[in-house]
């Protein structure tokens, strides 16, 4: 038999009824003679509210005990979600990640996934199961404990399975009905797009985008599934929604696909630090020794030998990045006479394959923040994107201003 993944986000699975609803879709596919594997998030808000907990009870957690509480909501949905399709005479079982199993890497909070060992479950198809509910976003470490994958991560658990059981198809069911050229809740002119290269899905992703987890596409585009985003919503036809493909596979793209907003950036700058060799490591290694993930640097310009050095972070990693740069200075190996951090900002950026062989994409953004009187305030570029760093109050306009500019919501 074929096999199909069929992943359901959040709000898929919010309610009983919701549940209801989208096994009936499962049971569709089922009727056309797939093997199914499920892949089921939590309900919509049961994440954030274990989240809440853990950082409540121990804001510097052990991540092996946030990963025990964060891992559980998946469990509701998947076991609810089998029992469902049981109702519906499909015959269905529900798997928790170490029952899989899907052995990942010991990063608890953001593991990898580094083996799914499909025998258990094919054993069950060739039984007469017809679909393999799985709870996605968690494994089991090499210490035999349980592991998350990070915020988002059911995706990836969906597109690993999708690689490892060779499916045709992975199928993730959100509450959009694709990929868009910037998030359609913030911006009214968000055009949906048919098709999207997989490097313009993984920028957008890592800068925000979170309609798919990162590592979700850099999976599909290394084992080449075939990865479609779709409403969980609507009535769909077979083409429905957006495939994320190869850039070959795409006639005509505009020069920039898409414009990513991220508001968890935080923007910490180091007052006053010794302008010495060496003072970037004495800085960044122990801040990625804390497991913080800096992401856009400055060194400002040195006077006296000092200088200020600025970096942006995810803004709940604030207090690991502030606890990590005092104990670097009391051990003396850092300077610095302040610590600020500025949670008030949020990332802008614009992503496409185009800007490869056109110029004048950053140009054209700084000079729609200024017209807009919108103050940059950090700025990095590579190959195929431009982020800018901005007050966190001007995020909406400075989307709307780019996807504007940019012409977005007309195809090329
Ligand atoms: P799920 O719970 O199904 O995993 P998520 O909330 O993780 O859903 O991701 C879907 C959300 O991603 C959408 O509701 C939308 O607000 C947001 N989003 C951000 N950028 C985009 C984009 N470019 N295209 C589509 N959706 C986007
Ligand atoms: N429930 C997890 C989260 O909210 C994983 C996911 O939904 O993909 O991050
Ligand atoms: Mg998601």
């Amino acid at each position: 038999m074929p096999i199909l993944v069929m992943k359901f986000g959040g709000t898929s699975v919010a309610t009983l009824d919701r549940i209801k609803r989208v096994a009936k879709r499962v049971g569709v596919e089922v009727s056309k003679g797939y093997d199914v594997i499920v892949i089921v998030s939590a309900m919509s808000g049961e994440t954030n509210k274990l989240v809440g907990y853990v950082n409540e009870t121990s804001p510097l957690f052990d991540a092996r005990e946030y990963d025990a509480v964060v891992s559980s909501g998946e469990n509701v949905t998947a076991g609810l979600m089998a029992l469902t399709l049981q109702e519906m005479d499909v015959p269905a079982r529900s798997w928790q990640g170490w029952q899989v199993p899907v052995k990942t890497t010991d990063a608890h909070a953001a593991a990898r996934i580094e083996d799914i060992p499909p025998a258990n479950i094919l054993q069950k198809f060739s039984e007469g199961m017809k679909v393999a509910v799985v709870a996605g976003f968690q494994g089991i470490g090499p210490d035999g404990r349980i592991t998350t994958l990070g915020r988002g991560g059911s995706d990836t658990t969906a597109v690993a399975f999708a690689a490892a059981f060779n499916a045709e198809r992975c199928d993730i069911y959100t509450d959009v009905d694709g990929v868009y050229t910037t998030d359609p809740r913030i911006c009214d002119k968000a055009r949906k797009l048919d098709k999207i290269a997989f490097e313009e899905m993984l920028e957008l992703a890592s800068l925000g985008a979170k309609v798919l987890q990162t590592r979700s596409v850099e999976l599909a585009m290394r084992y080449k599934v075939k990865l479609r985003v779709l409403s969980s919503f609507e009535e769909q036809s077979d083409d429905a929604g957006t495939l994320v493909c190869d850039e070959e596979d795409i006639m005509e793209s505009n020069v920039v696909a898409g414009v990513a907003y991220s508001r968890d950036e935080a923007k910490m700058t180091l007052v006053s630090v010794a302008d010495r060799p060496g003072i970037a490591a004495a800085i960044f290694t122990p801040l990625s020794e804390a497991g913080v993930n800096v992401d856009m640097i400055v060194q400002n310009i040195s006077e006296d030998g000092r200088t200020d050095m600025t970096f942006s972070c995810p803004t709940d990693q604030v207090k690991r990045a502030e606890k990590s740069m005092i104990d670097a200075k009391e051990r003396g190996d850092i300077n610095f006479h302040d610590i600020v951090a500025d949670t008030a900002v949020a990332k802008i950026s614009v992503v496409g394959i185009g800007m490869r062989s056109h110029t004048g994409v950053a140009a054209k953004m700084f000079e729609v923040l200024s017209r807009e009187g919108i103050n940059i305030k950090v700025i990095t570029t590579s190959e195929i994107k431009i982020s800018v760093l901005i007050d966190r109050k001007y995020m909406e306009l400075a989307v709307q201003a780019l996807h504007d500019a940019f012409e977005l919501e007309k195809a090329a």
